[in-house]
Parts: structure tokens; sequence; C-alpha cells
């Protein structure tokens, strides 16, 4: 078994990124090459900007290389209780920006040229519980009628062609998509170098100064000074960014992927072909890889770390947890075992925005892997004084009380998961 990231394991490594040291200035600087960052300097370069990415790693390394490869239309939070938090107005506004979000990964991904696999395979939302099937069906209602009517609700019955498990039901999303998330972003970068980015790789960003709106931002390898400056670094944001240190989450998330299934297993366990999540709340989510392995994710274990003591501990839970869902796979080999962060926030709403001379967007909570793209692009646009189209824009974002960047109540909030999955 190997503990490194499928996507990056079998994805063309970036070899765009400027050579020597880190220099000049700039009209923006972003911090991070996940899919926030590289698509808002794709924009701005296409634009004619001059700009330069600073990744402490390399393209991709963070969460957009490590994810569960799912492009779903739907929130953290079910449309129901998304629209008793913020209200219908701004619900039915970030829903929509989810379903834009997967149309500019399409557009994008065609318009560069991106051999990704891109597919709207739809997603499933299972039910495991009788009682979680009549509140998927309450909410399948509501969103149905006032924003996605591209859902459709499945019986267990129906679910026969779809899954080989014996779940209770299903909301299908046909709007959802899936790709492969290593070339995606490696194509990404790509695409932001021959537009002229500069991507630094290795250039972990270790101080920030401003002087009105000059920045200067300082590596190991040098420093830059830049106009606009946009924060992209997720649930990876370092101590000396301690406003969103303190915002921000970072929760560990696992996954396994197994051989490639035959023809015969993917008939028996995924013939529908679609992306899947269970609607536990230490749940799963899992897909078919292009070369057809089945890539089985979920929180396993309320962790802060990944590292590969904690993914293979996580990877036995997961392993178990497969063997539930699909019986008929109990002993297929496992070749890959890897795990990353999850930005989270307190609430689960993504936040965007300028806070104190910077531009940021991130706390994505595990729905990021398409907003990404999208924030990233919107926020480049307002950089360039382009209509302002943040969807997320006012939303209050105040720090966690008793909480400075070290999630110490993780193991609490894991036992509190577990008991209400009991009684639920
Ligand atoms: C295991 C897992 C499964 C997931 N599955 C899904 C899924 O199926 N669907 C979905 O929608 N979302 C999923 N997500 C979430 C999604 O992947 C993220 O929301 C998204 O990739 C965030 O992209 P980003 O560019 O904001 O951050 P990242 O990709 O995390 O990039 C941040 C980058 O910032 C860099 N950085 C940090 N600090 C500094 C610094 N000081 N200087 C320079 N660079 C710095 C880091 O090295 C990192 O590369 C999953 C996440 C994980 C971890």
């Amino acid at each position: 078994m190997k503990f490194v990231s499928y996507w990056h394991d079998t994805a063309p490594v970036f070899s765009g990124g400027a050579q020597g040291p880190v220099e000049g200035h700039y009209d923006a600087a972003i911090i991070g090459a996940g899919f926030t960052g590289l698509a808002a300097a794709r924009q701005l370069a296409k634009a004619g900007a001059k700009v330069a990415v600073l990744e402490a790693e390399r393209v991709g390394w963070g969460a957009s290389g490590r994810n569960g490869g799912h492009l779903n239309n739907g929130l953290a939070h079910s449309y129901l209780s998304a629209k008793a938090e913020l209200g219908k107005e701004r619900a039915i506004a970030l829903y929509r920006a989810l379903d834009d979000s997967v149309d500019t990964i399409e557009a994008l991904v065609a318009e560069e040229g991106i051999d990704c696999n891109f597919r709207r395979a739809g997603k499933l939302k299972l039910a495991s519980k009788p009682q979680h099937f009549e509140a998927i069906a309450r909410n399948f209602e509501a969103l149905h009628a006032e924003v996605d009517p591209d859902t459709e609700l499945l019986s267990a019955a129906d679910l026969k062609s779809e899954i080989g498990s014996p779940f209770h039901g299903a909301m299908l999303s046909k709007k959802s998509a899936m790709m492969h998330m290593g070339r995606y972003v490696a194509g990404l970068a790509t695409a932001a170098a021959r537009h002229g980015a500069v991507i630094h790789e290795n250039a972990a960003v270790t101080d920030r100064k401003q002087a009105g709106n000059r920045h200067e931002l300082t590596t190991p390898r040098g420093r830059i000074s830049a106009d606009n400056v946009l924060v992209a670094t997720g649930a990876y944001t370092t101590p000396n960014f301690s406003y969103f240190r303190r915002r921000i989450i970072s929760v560990g998330s696992f996954i396994i992927a197994t051989r490639p299934l035959s023809d015969a297993e993917i008939a028996a366990t995924m013939p529908g072909n679609r992306t899947c999540v269970t609607s536990m709340n230490i749940g799963n989510y899992f897909r078919l890889s292009p070369d057809r392995r089945l890539i089985f994710g979920g929180r396993a274990r309320f962790s802060a770390t990944s590292d590969q003591r904690s993914d293979a501990r996580s990877g036995q839970i997961l392993q178990a947890g497969l063997a539930g869902i699909f019986p008929q796979l109990a002993k297929v080999e496992i070749d890959y075992c890897w795990g990353g962060l999850v930005d989270m926030t307190k609430d689960r709403f993504p936040r965007a925005g300028y806070h104190d001379g910077v531009w940021y967007a991130m706390g994505y909570s595990g729905h990021g892997a398409q907003l990404s793209t999208h924030l990233g692009m919107i926020l480049a646009d307002a950089m360039l004084g382009r209509e302002d189209r943040n969807p997320l824009k006012g939303l209050e974002w105040p720090s966690i009380p008793g909480y400075s960047g070290k999630p110490w109540f993780l193991p609490m909030v894991g036992l509190y998961y577990k008991a209400l999955d009991r009684i639920q």
C-alpha cells in the first residue's frame, strides 16, 4: 500500500514553476497554490495583471491534491438548515454559487484543454437509516421546488440499479460532477503560468508587512512586494496569519483507494458510477476513479493531524467501513491510503472577502473542490475592479472563543457525533 494521495501519484507533476529568487513587485501576490489561489492567479494573469503565487510546498500539495474528487452542487448543510440559518435569499444564492462553481470548472477545463476526466456523474445522498430518508425527502421537497429542479428522490427499490448496498433511498443531484483532482490542479497551474503568472514553489510566506496599499511578503527564498494580497491557504494556514487561524478549524479527513475493480465487481457495487455520500454524521463518501478503483473516504477519527501514522490508523477504520457498505469488497486489496486537512468553519459556511488589507477565500468545510475555483476567480475580478459577485459578502465571521488554532475540542466533537449517530 502506498501512503500517498492517489491524485498526486497518477497526475503529471507541475513543471512550470519559477526558478531563481523570489523578488520583484506585483499587482497581486497569492499565498497558496491550491484551487483557490491558482484560479485567482489565472484569472488575474489572463486580464494582464502581474501576479505571483507563493506556495510553501508544491502546487496542489494541500487539500486540492488530497480530496475525494467530488464536485457536488450542494452545501455542507441541507438546503433546509441553510435556509433556517441564513434566510431563504442567502441560502438560495449560496446554493446557486455551488451550481455555478461546477459550471465554472466545466468551462475552464474546456477553455484550457485540461485532461482531467471531468464528468457530470450526478451525486447520491444515501439514507443510511429509514428516518434519514424521511429527512432527505423533506429537504428534497423544498430544494426541488425552490432551487434545484435537477434533483430526484430515489426509493430503496430505485437504488438497486445504482448501488449494490441496502440503503433506504437517496436524493440524486444530477448537476454534480467528478474529475481527477491531480490532473486538474496541475492543469490549472500550467494554465495560470501560460497566461503569465509566476509560481514559486517551496516559498512559504513567513512574514507580511503593509505600508498603505503596499504589502511586502517574505519567504526563505527572497521577498516580493505587491499591491494586492490573496490569502488562499485553507486548512494549512500558518500561525503568522492569526486572524484566519483563529477562525479555521483544520480537521483530518482520510481516504483509501482499492486496486482497480473488475467489471463484475463494479456491477455488484457501483453500477451507477456516481459520487456517493452517506447520511451519517461520521459518514463516508465514495466514487470510482478513472481507472476503476473505489475511492472511499471519511472522517474516520476526529483527528487534527494527517501523517502516515494517523492516515494508516484511519485507513483501517475506513477499510472496516467499506466492508460494512460493500461486504463483496471486504477482502479487496487497498493500494492507496492518505489524508488531508479540511478547512472547517464553526458554522460550516465558507467565507470570502477583504479583511485588514488582504483578500481571502476559505472555510469551505469539505465542499470546496468546486467552490474554491469559483471564488478564486470572483475575488480576482474584485481585485481587478470588476463587478463584485461574491456570494458571501457581508457574512459575519466571528473568531471562536477559546480557540487560537489548535482544535483541542475535536475528540469531544467526535464523541458527540458518534453518540448522535447511535440515537438518530
Ligand atoms: C481528504 C479530503 C477530502 C475532501 N473531499 C472533498 C470532496 O470530495 N469534494 C469537495 O468539494 N471538497 C473536498 N475537500 C475539500 C477541498 O479539497 C478543499 O476545500 C479545497 O481543495 C481547498 O482549496 P484551497 O486552494 O483553498 O486550499 P488548499 O488546496 O489546501 O491549498 C492551500 C495551500 O496553501 C499553502 N500554504 C499554507 N500556508 C502557506 C504560507 N504561509 N505560505 C505559502 N503557502 C502556504 C499550503 O501548502 C497549501 O498548498 C476535501 C478535503 C480533504 C482534505
